[in-house]
């Protein structure tokens, strides 16, 4: 069994909704266990800034998929839930990235651990924190280490799961 960590977000059709919705799907497959989920934060998009703000949160739990397989999980509960795939980093009802596979560091096409991005990303490292703030990330930090470098300003906790 591996511990995995996913990064939420959507800023589409009833966000908070959304979220709630993927967690639900996720915590009751099969190969999850020990599911846990962070509170729910809003953070202003990345990219242009005409678009709503986007809703924020990190799940954990154990799992015997490959990382293959829990991405192949992922993104068809992004499609399941008609994510819309217009601009990258722009408008969609649902995005499941995955943040960590164990220790694992993976490169190949379609995918890469850790998260290329989630240590520069407040609505990550912050729900991130909530979940694990002893957890020592890649670049040597703990999370809440990694927290105390960035800009969370535009973090508004929404609700407690
Ligand atoms: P970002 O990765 O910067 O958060 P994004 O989540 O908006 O951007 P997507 O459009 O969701 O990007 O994903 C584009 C592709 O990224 C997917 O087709 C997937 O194969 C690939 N990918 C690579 N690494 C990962 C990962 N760790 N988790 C999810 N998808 C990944
Ligand atoms: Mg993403
Ligand atoms: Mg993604």
């Amino acid at each position: 069994m591996i511990q995995a960590y996913i990064g939420l977000g959507s800023n589409l059709e009833n966000p908070v909704a959304q979220i709630h919705q993927a967690i639900e799907t996720l915590q009751s497959h099969d190969s999850v266990h020990a599911f846990r989920v962070s509170p729910i934060y809003s953070s202003k998009p990345v990219g242009s800034q005409d678009q709503p703000d986007y809703i924020n949160a990190v799940a954990t739990f154990s799992t015997e998929l490959s990382p293959i397989a829990l991405l192949d999980l992922l993104q068809s509960i992004e499609q399941a839930q008609r994510r819309v795939r217009e601009r990258h980093w722009e408008l969609r009802t649902l995005d499941l990235d995955l943040l960590l596979y164990g220790a694992e560091e993976i490169q190949n096409p379609r995918l890469t651990v850790p998260h290329p991005h989630m240590l520069d990303r407040g609505f990550v490292i912050k729900p991130l924190n909530d979940l694990a703030p002893e957890m020592g990330l890649a670049n040597g930090n703990t999370v809440t280490e990694q927290l105390q470098q960035l800009d969370t300003s535009d973090l508004v906790l929404i609700k407690e799961e």
